[in-house]
C-alpha cells in the first residue's frame, strides 16, 4: 500500500517536473531580438561581386564602434534610399533573427531616422590628361612656410571657435605652381557646427579645387573635445573617410589633430597636436 502511494507520488512529481520543463522550453523558444543602433553610411560607394561574379555598386556601412567599412547591398536598410555623395548617420532597428533565412543574413535593418546627411566631404577632382606637372611630396608640402602658417591658422580658428555650444573643422586645398615653385592655399572652409558629443562626427566639405592642375594636397583639422563629457572619446588621426578620399583622388591628405592616440572628452584644447599625413605621398597625375 505504501509502495503504491510512493509510486503515485513519484509519477505525480515526474509529471509536474516534465510539464514545468515543457513550459520552460516554451518560454525559451528563440525569438527575434530587436535593438536600436547607429549606422554610418559613406558618401563613397563600394564595389562588391554578386553571385554571378560581376562587380556592382554597394554601400559602405559601419555600425557605431566599428573601425572598418563593410559592403552592403543598396537595399540593405529597409526604408532607406541611399544617395551617393552624402555621408549619413542613421538610427535603425537592428533585428537579430532567431531563425535566419537560409539565403539571408542573421540581421535585418530598418530605418528609424536619418540623423544627419552631409554632402561629400571633398568634391571629386576631375581628370585632366593634357598637362603634365610634377608635384611636391607631402613632406615638402608640410614644411613650406606658406602652407605651415595657414595650417596653424586653421588650428587656431578651430580652438578659438570651439565652445560648449559646438565645434567646427576647418580645411583648404593646397596648390603648387611648378613653374614659379610657389605654394598657395585655397579659401579656408569652415565645416558645419557639430553641437552634440556622443556619436557625432565633425566634417568639412572643401568643394571643388579652384585649379585642378595645380592642386597638390588637401588639409583639414579635427576638433577638440574639451567641452564634451569624459564619457566620450574618439581616435585621433585620419578617419576612414579621409583616407578613402585621398586614395580615390590620388591626392595627399594632411591633417592636424591631437598627439594623443585617443582623445577623451574634457581634454584641454591647448594640448599638444601634430601633423598627420595619409594617402599617396605625392599627387599622381592625372
Ligand atoms: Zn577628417
Amino acid at each position: 500500500m505504501n509502495i503504491q502511494k510512493t509510486r503515485f507520488c513519484f509519477y505525480a512529481i515526474l509529471l509536474i517536473v516534465l510539464s514545468l520543463l515543457a513550459s520552460c522550453i516554451d518560454d525559451n523558444e528563440p525569438v527575434d531580438k530587436q535593438e536600436t543602433v547607429t549606422l554610418y553610411v559613406s558618401a563613397n560607394m563600394g564595389q562588391t561581386s554578386g553571385l554571378t561574379g560581376t562587380m556592382h555598386d554597394c554601400m559602405l556601412v559601419k555600425e557605431k564602434g566599428d573601425d572598418t567599412w563593410n559592403t552592403w547591398a543598396l537595399e540593405g536598410i529597409k526604408g532607406f534610399n541611399y544617395e551617393k555623395g552624402y555621408d549619413y548617420e542613421l538610427l535603425v532597428t537592428k533585428t537579430t533573427y532567431a531563425n535566419p533565412p537560409a539565403d539571408g543574413g542573421a540581421y535585418g535593418y530598418s530605418l528609424i531616422q536619418i540623423v544627419s546627411k552631409t554632402a561629400i566631404v571633398h568634391a571629386k577632382i576631375a581628370k585632366q590628361a593634357s598637362l603634365q606637372q610634377t608635384y611636391p611630396t607631402v613632406s615638402a608640402i608640410i614644411s613650406d612656410p606658406t602652407v605651415k602658417s595657414k595650417m596653424e591658422e586653421a588650428w587656431a580658428k578651430m580652438k578659438s571657435n570651439a565652445s560648449s555650444s559646438g565645434r567646427n573643422e576647418y580645411g583648404f586645398y593646397i596648390y603648387y605652381d611648378s613653374n614659379s615653385k610657389q605654394y598657395s592655399c585655397g579659401t579656408m572652409v569652415k565645416g558645419p557646427t557639430i553641437a552634440g558629443c556622443e556619436g557625432t562626427n565633425a566634417s568639412v566639405s572643401l568643394g571643388i579645387p579652384t585649379n585642378n592642375i595645380t592642386v597638390c594636397a588637401f588639409f583639414h583639422c579635427h576638433t577638440t573635445l574639451e567641452y564634451c563629457p569624459s564619457t566620450v572619446s574618439r581616435a585621433t588621426g585620419p578617419s576612414s573617410a579621409d583616407k578613402s578620399f585621398a586614395t580615390t583622388n590620388k591626392l595627399p591628405g594632411i591633417l592636424y589633430d591631437y598627439s594623443t592616440k585617443k582623445l577623451v572628452g574634457g581634454m584641454k584644447k591647448d594640448a599638444s597636436y601634430k601633423v598627420y599625413t595619409f594617402g599617396p605621398s605625392q599627387r599622381v597625375f592625372p
